[in-house]
């Protein structure tokens, strides 16, 4: 991956659609490694939010236990005080947002003021069932952030992370079954569609995101890799 750091030429604006356990997270850790793209996960900032105690978080925190979707207006707010800092100026990979048309037309306008634009949104595909066991197996490192899985990403050491070292795992309260399914469907009832949206401007991609996870990797850094040295 360091090799197509090498041929970046300029900064891209990445969205990776896709319903939960698709791999947004994994894949998005490994372009920004890749890259030097920053990862913008609107889960992580939300999740950042409950834990500090804001308004945001403490309005987010029982919808997002239960497996529902977060208001508009506060996940807009919490994605344009991250927009502000400086270092989104080499390019963004939106991770889990938008999920609404009022997110994406949003997201349109926000760019717009930006003078900026989305490059490629990159569907990934995937089956509703196979969803469930790789959320309700994720883990994360709670030093770095790194994601493992109980099967399918192993660390070189059990519970050592092979990034930092850290002993420290720490599991999401909203990945079990019963969440994961309401995930699903408001996945379905609510972020499905800007797949259309997306595929109609012709920014959308789409890449099999059921094979392992290098595989998928290649298939994004491919993609990707075209358009930062376009
Ligand atoms: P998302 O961010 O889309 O919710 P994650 O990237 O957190 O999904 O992936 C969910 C879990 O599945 C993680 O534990 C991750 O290690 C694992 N995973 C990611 N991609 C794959 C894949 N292609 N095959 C198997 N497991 C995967
Ligand atoms: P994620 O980390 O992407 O799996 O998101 C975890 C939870 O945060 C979701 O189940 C929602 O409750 C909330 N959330 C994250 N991003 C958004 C968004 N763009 N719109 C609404 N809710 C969101």
């Amino acid at each position: 991956m360091r090799d197509d750091a090498a041929t970046q030429t300029r900064p891209v604006n990445l969205i990776l659609l896709g319903p939960p356990g698709a791999g947004k997270g994994t894949q998005a850790r490994m372009l920004e490694e890749g890259f030097g793209l920053i990862q913008l996960s609107t889960g992580d900032l939300l999740r950042g939010a409950v834990a500090a105690g804001t308004e945001a978080g403490l309005a987010a925190k029982a919808v997002m236990d239960r497996g529902d979707l977060v208001s508009d207006e506060i996940v807009l707010a919490v994605l344009k005080e991250r927009l502000a800092q400086p270092d989104v100026a080499a390019g963004i990979i939106l991770d889990g947002f938008p999920r609404t048309a009022g997110q994406a037309a949003a997201l349109d306008d926000l760019m717009a003021e930006r003078g900026q634009q989305i490059d490629a949104v990159i569907s990934l595909a995937v089956e509703d069932e196979a969803m469930v066991a790789r959320v309700a197996g994720r883990y994360t490192c709670a030093s770095c952030g790194e994601g493992y899985h109980d099967q399918f990403k192993q660390p070189a050491v059990a519970g050592v992370c092979d990034k930092c070292g850290g002993t420290q795992m720490k599991r999401r309260p909203d990945d079990n079954a019963e969440t994961v399914r309401t995930r699903l469907n408001a996945y379905h009832a609510d972020t499905a569609p800007l797949i259309d949206y997306y595929a109609a401007r012709g920014t959308l991609t789409e890449i099999d995101a059921m094979s392992d996870i290098g595989e998928v990797r290649a298939g994004m850094a491919a993609i990707v890799g075209k358009l930062t040295s376009a």
